[in-house]
């Protein structure tokens, strides 16, 4: 069986962090394994707090799995601070693995940031340059080019900067412009456009995390990168249109095993 692990934060609520990525890689039949970098208390309306785990743990934590386990890919979400980012980036360059998928997480729907500030320079020169597919949405991507994005010509121009930061390749997505979800790969030669068609829900908490690890779940089953992005987006497309109508805010996406 493969194997992944999501090196990312946990949410109480169950719909995005930790707990959506392992539904994601249990539903692609790949053998899930965690990093816990923060505890979120949260549910579908809010993030109330937000407790950092000690560096000293996450390096355990990492080196536990990778000293006994074959990790086929790994998936990176939230980092919450700069010294979380030094040291996840300072681990994984001893094991060096093949497969990193990085969500580079920000804020959370509700508007709470699950990254500080400092630790944008340590994602964008420590981070970013082991992955091998980065998966910013609009927002995001606008933190790491320092610009506006608002058309596809504009999704092209902060590809190609974002890829020049390191990564191999760039999946932005651009469910935050008007019109359709249309994402933007660019593996730093071709552009492919993975087209999608908006679904009117509020249900939609967890999707980035959801995404990044089918994503990772299917690299890690042996597909290329395009089928990897292509078969990722329908999961999600799937998963948001059978979403779950828990808790009052935004409910979570479906898996499907
Ligand atoms: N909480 C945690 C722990 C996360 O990793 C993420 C991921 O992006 C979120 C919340 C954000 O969830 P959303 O913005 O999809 O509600």
């Amino acid at each position: 069986m493969k194997t992944a692990l999501t090196i990312a934060g946990s949410d109480s609520g169950g719909g995005a962090g930790i707990q959506a990525d392992l539904k994601a890689f249990s539903a692609h039949g790949v053998y899930g394994m965690s990093v816990i970098t923060a505890v979120t208390a949260q549910n579908t309306v809010e993030v109330r707090s937000v407790q950092d785990i000690e560096t000293s743990i996450i390096k355990d934590q990492i080196e536990a799995v990778f000293d006994d386990i074959r990790v086929d890919a790994v998936k990176i979400g939230m980092l919450s601070s700069a010294k979380t980012a030094e040291t996840v980036a300072a681990s994984l360059q001893i094991y060096e693995p093949a497969i990193v998928v990085l969500d580079p997480v920000m804020v959370s729907k509700g508007g709470h940031h699950l990254l500080q500030s400092d630790a944008i320079s340590v994602l964008k020169e420590k981070i970013i340059p082991m992955a091998t597919i980065i998966t910013p949405n609009i927002p995001e991507a606008e933190v790491l080019v320092r610009g506006n994005i608002q058309s596809a010509e504009d999704m092209m121009e902060a590809c190609r900067s974002m890829q020049s930061l390191g990564a191999k390749a760039v999946l932005l997505k651009g469910g935050h412009l008007n019109g359709e979800p249309n994402d933007l790969l660019f593996d730093g030669e071709i552009f492919t456009w993975i087209n999608g068609t908006r679904i009117h829900t509020k249900n939609t908490h967890g999707t980035g995390c959801t995404l990044s690890s089918a994503i990772a779940a299917n690299l890690a089953n042996g597909a290329s990168l395009i089928e990897a992005v292509q078969e990722a987006k329908k999961y999600i497309t799937l998963a948001i249109t059978h979403s779950l109508e828990i808790g009052n805010g935004h409910g979570p996406t479906h898996h499907f095993y």
